[in-house]
């Protein structure tokens, strides 16, 4: 960011409140290792994910992006021992680290790495009729979060927290001209939020040692009520 200190800031805060833990720190080096790219959230950005899945209770989370398992691992502990977390990840490379990293962290067992296309995942779990999710962390793609945005509506229930990571892109989610299909996916998924009765929603912007973006948060509500 072009903000002075922010990334001290940033650091700081991270190291006062959530430190990460060996198994954290041992899933980023796995990833590094790998060769995966550094876009795993910052540690208080999936913290304050974690924090929100204990708030409602949600024993059952759907991830949709993986990568090496960084955010898995958070909501794993977040939904505790009975819980369940079902991930999705297109790359084979992604899933294989963090089917690792789950393990080494002695989460596996609770949660399910699905590789594919998330799209027919969401799919499958839609027809399937899953049990409904406690919450949605929509942090793939970009340009199909209106995609997992409408099949997140499908698998929740009122009271349900749908979380929309990286909406800021460095402020370009702003330029209603812009053609990159990650802002134009972004922009036109705040504007479902924005128009679908059953959520009430916010989106903040963040600064810090991931740069600048932001992330929505939705509850699930239920219009009639
Ligand atoms: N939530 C992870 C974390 O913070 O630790 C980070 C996820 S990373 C930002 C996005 C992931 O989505 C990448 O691993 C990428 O391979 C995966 N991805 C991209 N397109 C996808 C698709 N169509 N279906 C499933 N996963 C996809």
């Amino acid at each position: 960011t072009n903000i002075p200190g922010a990334e001290a800031v940033d650091r700081y805060l991270i190291e006062t409140l959530t430190p990460e833990d060996e198994a954290l720190t041992a899933a980023q080096e796995r990833a590094t290792a790998a060769g995966l790219p550094d876009i795993a959230m910052a540690p208080n950005q999936a913290a304050l994910v974690a924090l929100l899945a204990r708030m409602v209770g949600a024993r059952r989370i759907l991830e949709v992006g993986t990568l090496a398992g960084y955010t898995a691992i958070h909501l794993a502990r977040a939904v505790g021992e009975q819980g369940r977390v079902v991930t999705l990840e297109i790359d084979a490379a992604h899933a294989a680290v963090a089917r690792e990293n789950l393990r080494a962290a002695g989460v596996a067992e609770r949660v399910e790495v699905v590789e594919g296309p998330a799209r027919d995942a969401v799919t499958r779990l839609v027809e399937d009729g899953a049990e409904p999710f406690d919450l949605v962390l929509i942090d793939a793609d970009k340009p199909s979060n209106p995609d997992y945005l409408e099949a997140a509506l499908r698998l929740t229930r009122p009271g349900a927290v749908i979380v929309v990571d990286n909406v800021v892109r460095g402020g370009r989610v702003a330029d209603s001209a812009s053609q990159d299909a990650s802002v134009v996916g972004t922009r036109r998924v705040l504007e479902m939020v924005a128009a679908e009765p059953r959520l009430e929603a916010t989106a903040v912007q963040t600064v810090g040692i991931k740069g600048w973006d932001g992330l929505t948060v939705c509850r699930v509500v239920d219009p009639a009520a």
